[in-house]
């Protein structure tokens, strides 16, 4: 697991994410901890790496 820090599409507050990174390529939706508001979140790892992080409104 490691800690990514993410940015909320609608109020703009950054905040971490804790990424399986042995997981590979993931995407879900979370809930911005300040505007409650739901995201989605596309991250693609790699041998243990976050390559890169996505955020879709
Ligand atoms: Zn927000």
């Amino acid at each position: 697991m490691t800690a990514e820090s993410i940015q909320c599409p609608y109020c703009g507050q950054s905040f971490e994410l804790m990424v399986d990174t042995s997981a590979g390529d993931q995407q879900f939706t979370t809930d911005c901890e300040v505007c409650c508001r739901p995201f989605e979140v596309l991250v693609q790892c790699e041998d243990g790496e976050v390559l890169s992080v996505d955020v879709r409104s």
